[in-house]
């Protein structure tokens, strides 16, 4: 084997002769000026380095007590939260520096199929661009009312003054009705869908909402007759029908079957959906009747529940969260027997991705509505597995829970008890053990030195880019939540870890 030729190191060169050729040839006083250029270019090198260096890694203790007006503290990298530009190498979502890797897809375990971008004029509409979308976009919900196949409720729909965000206390639900309604009733909701006169459904669509514009509905109503696949679904089951004691049954459990499970197909009757005259059915499926009086609730956990209440983020009737969706291996891409938790799919929803239009974050106060209704969506879960999982939760091991069970039996009292754990986030024991804990922390180090309360400011320059095209900080919520937890982990750190007011203890 022939030994490997080291580098130029002492061979002449083109360019070492020439270097040599220049530097023999040149007067004194062409020397002494290339030194001195040379002199200032390093000592300017130098002084930048020191700048950047008192910028990041200065002591800042205890700064606070000898604060510099002509130090720029802002550009400290302790400080600087950075712009939303890394990526995700699993999922490609874009995300700021300190966020935690399974923020957006749980390290690569959780991949959900796109959702298609709308086809026009649903596509011009929620772009923000033009008179007709800034008119879309203001009245969205009412939009999204004209078209919702099931009714939206809530214990309680909070209304204080003057609010641009949506906020509920309680529970939400959803309930459908039958396909066609009773005699001498209008029809309502899915039943707008089968009036089967297009004028007149615009008509009724138009009347319960009195701020949207006929052409718009008109536009769209042709389009989710067109792409929704529900609409369609629906469609051919009530020709099916023969009488009034038929009903649909959409299953809570089956996906149109083929290559890809999760792409949505649209549905044929016979795979996910039967028709039916009487049977004992599962109690997470919808069941519509051809004509009755009564309403279903939907539950939250059935694949078309998003899609129903939402056409328009949801224009093709696209599957949501559902028990049945698996994780997956990231390094062989194949199935494993865990399950995607509702937090990990629609954290996975809402993040921007690189090269991907999110139409989601584009819907701005039907955004904020969905986002509400699906973290409800989330916190029924996480309750649903307290409830199920007592046993393991060792809840009965809480000793003044016990001793209050046996002294409190009152026999009327008979529903079987849940009871909430400490790391249920806001629950009485939580509250209870942050309580305890700042008792310990007082006596153990004395009263606390500092009381900061910080709040989010919706300028902050880190906001404004992630916008998209007309739309204020308030429409991002899930913009202004990342950079306020950036901001709030790097005022944390500037004081414990970098010592500003002396040692943290
Ligand atoms: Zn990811």
């Amino acid at each position: 084997m022939p030994p490997i030729r080291r580098s130029n190191l002492g061979r002449r060169t083109r360019n070492a002769i020439n270097q040599a050729n220049y530097r023999s040839n040149r007067t004194a006083q062409e020397r002494d000026d290339g030194n001195e250029r040379e002199r200032i270019r390093i000592s300017q090198t130098r002084e930048a380095r020191a700048r950047h260096s008192t910028n990041n890694r200065a002591s800042l203790n205890p700064a606070a007590f000898s604060y510099d007006v002509s130090i720029d503290y802002s550009n400290y990298q302790c400080v600087v939260i950075g712009s939303m530009n890394l990526v995700c190498s699993h999922c490609k979502a874009l995300k700021y520096k300190n966020e935690a890797n399974g923020l957006c897809c749980a390290n690569g375990k959780v991949k959900l199929i796109p959702l298609d971008p709308p086809p026009e004029p649903l596509y011009s509409l929620v772009s923000g661009i033009g008179t007709d979308s800034i008119h879309f976009l203001t009245h969205i919900q009412q939009y999204n009312n004209c078209f919702q196949m099931t009714s939206f409720g809530a214990t309680n729909v909070v209304r204080e003054n003057f609010m641009l965000t949506f906020k509920i206390q309680g529970q939400i639900y959803h309930r459908a009705g039958s396909l066609l309604p009773v005699s001498d009733s209008d029809n309502k909701f899915l039943q707008i869908y089968f009036m089967g006169n297009s004028p007149q459904e615009i008509d009724l669509r138009c009347a319960h909402n009195n701020l949207v514009k006929r052409s718009i509905v008109e536009q769209l109503q042709t389009l989710f007759h067109q792409h929704n696949q529900l609409i369609i679904l629906f469609k051919t089951a009530l020709d099916l029908m023969p009488s009034d004691n038929h009903k649909i049954v959409i299953r809570a459990d089956k996906t149109p079957a083929g290559q890809h499970t999760r792409r949505f197909n649209a549905p044929t009757i016979d795979e996910v959906a039967i028709v039916v005259v009487g049977e004992n059915l599962e109690s997470r499926d919808i069941v519509l009747h051809r004509r009755n009086d009564q309403l279903q609730r939907i539950k939250e956990t059935h694949r078309s529940y998003d899609a129903l209440q939402y056409p328009i983020i949801f224009w093709q009737g696209e599957d949501g969260y559902d028990f049945s969706i698996k994780m997956i291996n990231p390094i062989t891409g194949s199935e494993t027997i865990k399950k995607v938790s509702s937090m990990n799919y629609y954290s996975y929803r809402l993040m921007i991705r690189e090269n991907e239009d999110n139409h989601i974050l584009k819907c701005r106060r039907l955004y904020h509505k969905y986002v509400v209704d699906m973290y409800v969506k989330i916190e029924t879960e996480r309750l649903t597995f307290i409830r199920l999982n007592q046993t393991k939760l060792r809840s009965e091991e809480y000793i003044h829970l016990r001793d209050a069970i046996n002294t409190d039996g009152n026999a009327q009292n008979v529903g079987r008890m849940t009871i909430l754990p400490a790391t249920y986030i806001g629950s009485p024991r939580h509250m209870h053990e942050y309580a305890q804990d700042a008792m310990s922390y007082v006596r153990h180090y004395g009263t606390a030195d500092l009381f900061i309360t910080f709040t989010c400011n919706p300028q902050w320059i880190e906001v404004k880019p992630e916008l998209f095209p007309g739309q204020s900080p308030i429409d991002r919520h899930d913009i202004t939540a990342r950079v306020f937890r950036q901001k709030l982990k790097s005022l944390i750190n500037f004081i414990v870890k970098h010592n500003v007011f002396d040692k943290a203890k």
